[in-house]
């Protein structure tokens, strides 16, 4: 609505509402203001009830948007200022792809969020499996990414979670049935997400509204939840601009011949030759090859739930 809750350094929380008008950074949304923003307000007292007026609203360092199913062209800013998200990745119940990590983790980099890949469930998984784990959290540290394998339920490495959670805002996705809300009842008790109540209601084909929702935890830690929204949402880029959000080729660019090799059918192609010697991943590739080809497409032929 038009009234949306601040929250002073000292903790303590404010009705207010917004006055005037707000440069939009560059974007037409339907909301001004969102969840994570930074703002200034002053306060206004009547009848013993102090509510306060949105003056200013911070510049943001990122911010995750969808796009209005009515309205063409226009945005819904869903959350402001993230810094960590965490995608919660397990290989069955349900399993989690590569190409579907691979397309967060290009999200998050064209957002210039810092993704952590949580690998859940590892109190289930057999020796192979916890093979292929291993294989895959080696194949994603090295291009830079963290990764913790972790168990929601006994409490494994939950504290390293936490950790990485002191004075940060954070989100966290995956597929339904990951362990979201276990997670995060594991990191603060008591704490729950409306992530999967709603995405229940979606699968009865129920209209929604989702409203984003930040919490404070009691290690100075934040979380934003967003219902209804398993990722980072659509970003819009360019294909030349795709190379760029996969960190281990871009740092081979400089090497292709051309330098607006897209590392498809080039010759001396930088990115293709390290294919060619195992240094890049085949599933990386893949995953960009298929991103490159429209997303959409992939995306229905696969029938993911995103
Ligand atoms: P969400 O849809 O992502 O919020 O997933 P939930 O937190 O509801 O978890 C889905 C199911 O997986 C529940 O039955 C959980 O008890 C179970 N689960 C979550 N984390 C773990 C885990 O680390 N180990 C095991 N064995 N089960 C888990
Ligand atoms: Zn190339």
């Amino acid at each position: 609505g038009s009234w949306y809750t601040v929250k002073t350094d000292n903790g303590k929380a404010y009705e207010c509402r917004i006055k005037g008008k707000f440069r939009l950074q560059d974007i037409k949304s339907t909301n001004p203001v969102s969840v994570g923003d930074v703002v200034d307000f002053t306060l206004e007292s009547k009848n013993d009830q102090e509510t306060g007026v949105i003056e200013n609203i911070h510049e943001r360092h990122n911010y995750i948007v969808r796009k209005s199913v009515n309205l063409s062209k226009q945005t819904h800013i869903i959350a402001a200022n993230i810094d960590i998200g965490f995608l919660l990745v397990t290989l069955n119940n349900p399993p989690t792809f590569t190409s579907f990590i691979d397309r967060f983790l290009v999200t998050a980099e064209a957002y210039d969020i810092k993704a952590v890949l949580l690998f859940n469930k590892i109190d289930t998984y057999t020796e192979e499996e916890t093979l292929e784990i291993k294989y895959l959290a080696a194949l994603y540290r090295k291009i830079g990414y963290d990764c913790i394998g972790i168990s929601a339920k006994t409490g494994k490495n939950i504290d390293k979670v936490q950790a990485m959670m002191e004075g940060k805002v954070s989100m966290f996705s995956g597929h339904s049935g990951v362990g979201k809300s276990t997670l995060v009842n594991a990191i603060e008790p008591g704490l729950s997400l409306r992530t999967a109540e709603i995405s229940e209601q979606h699968q009865q084909g129920q209209h929604t509204t989702t409203f984003a929702e930040m919490f404070d935890l009691s290690f100075n830690a934040k979380i934003i939840d967003t219902p209804g929204i398993k990722g980072f949402g659509i970003v819009d880029m360019d294909k030349e601009e795709l190379g760029g959000y996969f960190p281990e080729f871009f740092e081979l660019k400089s090497d292709c011949k051309f330098n607006n090799c897209m590392h498809v059918n080039e010759p001396k192609c930088a990115v293709k030759i390290a294919l060619d010697n195992e240094e890049i991943a085949w599933s990386r590739y893949k995953s960009y090859l298929q991103i490159l080809e429209g997303e959409e497409e992939h995306y229905r032929k696969n029938n993911y739930d995103t």
